[in-house]
């Protein structure tokens, strides 16, 4: 008997269009960037093959539509089976392509085998919204047909599997595209739901961004669900509006983290420092930026400084690290830019870090800036990366102000051993998630999305799932 293929550069990779696998004639490479080298090939989409996955997943919307909740939860509980069996194979092939150290990417995988089960344990009813002396009113749920779901590169698993779970479970079939930086783990989960889902109904094809441009204009895609940069989302919206898809968007952040006086320094640190440097900085609701009272801004950056200093930077492979490259050169670029931008300003202080590692790969040491002004870049973009800037402020109404002066609102975290107070300050914070001594994380019970430019509808939740279906309104006189 054939032994299966596990290595890469050797194995084929492949699209799932109508629960068959399916090549290209083009492939992309697929860069480790730890190492800054291709290591595999990715097929790459062409339109015919869209729409082949687009018509697969119509076919297949007749009879998922008519599936009831509980048939689609035992589907979706097997797919989570099928996973939980792949999730080793699937986590290294993830820290391959995306750098993260292999401990997160199991998180990660074993993360995607629980949300497709926690999403189907949301109760989704119709309602009755009123019965009176002439009618009765239900509003009725209905799936809405195909939906188109486009995903970024920095948890190319959890990320894609909240849009699976969501549209699965409510009755719709799904075309799904990863990033062209990291599609293979999301090819091997298509190949692992071909055994179990019926043809058609999750579809997945890698490609360029073009292909994602044509998910969005594609009359025969009803919804897009996207998560991805907040430029590109103006995009998305902009081509959707075409046809008036229904569409969420999952955008950037510059997250705040607001400590109080009486925040609790020593429990506190090493959760706001690990907010910000988890998966390398490269998280929407990432710790961007952290205010601190003046009375304890030097302990702050002098414990952030040593934190940043003991963090184990290396491969995702190697023993114990915490922290990996950059994901792509691009963004290492990109970072490396603010880097710059931030030395040039004035009386800023680096504490620590500010270069890149001598070693091949998109590595970039651990970096703290104190001093900094609310003008500069890094405290006005979202870096996406391993820098953090130390803001210091003087009044509660002060920090409010700046903490809400930016374009973003994803997430904010407020800090302190008065839980009520710290609750009051949340509420001031323009943002669509704000914790209080605690950040980053996403429930699949709880709606998640942004304000302002952080996004457009929510995702997660009832209301996620409720953002799947089209709802009518039935009015039906009584006798
Ligand atoms: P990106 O916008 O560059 O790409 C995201 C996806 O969109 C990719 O699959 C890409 O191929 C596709 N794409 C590119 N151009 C397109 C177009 N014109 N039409 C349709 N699709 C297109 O984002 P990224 O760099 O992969 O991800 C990082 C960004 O994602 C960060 O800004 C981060 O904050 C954000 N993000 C947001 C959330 C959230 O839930 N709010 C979660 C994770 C990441």
């Amino acid at each position: 008997m054939p032994t299966p293929d596990h290595n890469p550069e050797t194995r084929e990779f492949t699209h799932t269009i109508d629960g068959k696998p399916a090549s290209s004639p083009i492939s992309l490479d697929v860069i480790n960037p730890a190492v800054g080298e291709p290591f595999a090939k990715c097929p790459d989409a062409t339109k015919d093959q869209l729409d082949e996955a687009v018509k697969a997943a119509r076919r297949a919307f007749k009879s998922w539509s008519k599936l009831s909740f509980g048939e689609r939860r035992e589907y979706l509980h097997k797919f989570a089976e099928a996973v939980r069996e792949k999730v080793e194979d699937m986590a290294i092939i993830l820290t391959k392509e995306q750098g993260k150290p292999l401990s997160n990417a199991m998180f990660e995988m074993n993360g995607c085998a629980h949300e497709l089960e926690a999403f189907s344990a949301i109760e989704v009813s119709n309602q009755t919204l009123r019965v009176d002396a002439t009618h009765r009113v239900e509003l009725i749920y209905h799936p809405m047909g195909v939906v188109g779901g486009i995903a970024p590169w920095n948890f190319p698993i959890i990320l894609g599997t909240h849009k699976i779970a969501q549209a699965l479970y409510t009755g719709n079939t799904m075309v799904l595209k990863p990033s062209p930086y990291t599609p293979l783990a999301t090819l091997m989960l298509g190949e692992v739901a071909r055994d179990i889902l019926p043809p058609g109904v999750f579809n997945v094809v890698a490609g360029g961004n073009a292909l994602g441009q044509w998910m969005t204009e594609h009359p025969g895609i009803d919804r897009i669900t996207f998560t991805g940069s907040t430029a590109t989302g103006k995009k998305v919206m902009a081509s959707a509006a075409a046809s008036l898809k229904r569409v969420t968007l999952e955008l950037g952040g510059n997250d705040p983290a607001i400590l109080l006086d009486d925040a609790d320094l020593d429990s506190m640190m090493p959760k706001v420092f690990m907010g910000a440097f988890m998966n390398c900085g490269q998280i929407c609701m990432a710790v961007k930026r952290v205010f601190v009272p003046e009375k304890h801004y030097d302990t702050v950056v002098d414990g952030f400084t040593k934190m940043a200093q003991n963090l184990k930077v290396g491969d995702g492979f190697e023993p114990d690290v915490q922290m990996g490259p950059l994901q792509n050169q691009m963004q290492f670029e990109k970072v490396l830019d603010i880097i710059d931008d931030t030395r040039k300003q004035a009386s800023v202080r680096i504490t620590t870090g500010g270069h890149q590692l001598n070693r091949p790969g998109y590595f970039i040491a651990p970096t703290i800036v104190a001093d900094i002004s609310d003008d500069s870049r890094l405290v006005k973009e979202e870096q996406f990366g391993p820098v953090l800037p130390v803001l210091k402020y003087k009044t509660i109404d002060e920090v409010v102000e700046r903490a809400n002066s930016t374009e973003y609102g994803l997430c904010a975290s407020v800090w302190t051993t008065d839980v009520n107070k710290g609750a009051e300050v949340a509420e001031r914070i323009e943002a669509g998630t704000v914790w209080v001594n605690h950040h980053v994380g996403s429930e699949a019970d709880l709606p998640f999305g942004g304000f302002k430019q952080s996004g457009v509808g929510r995702e997660l939740g009832l209301m996620g799932l409720q953002s799947f279906m089209e709802p009518q309104v039935i009015k039906v006189p009584l006798q």
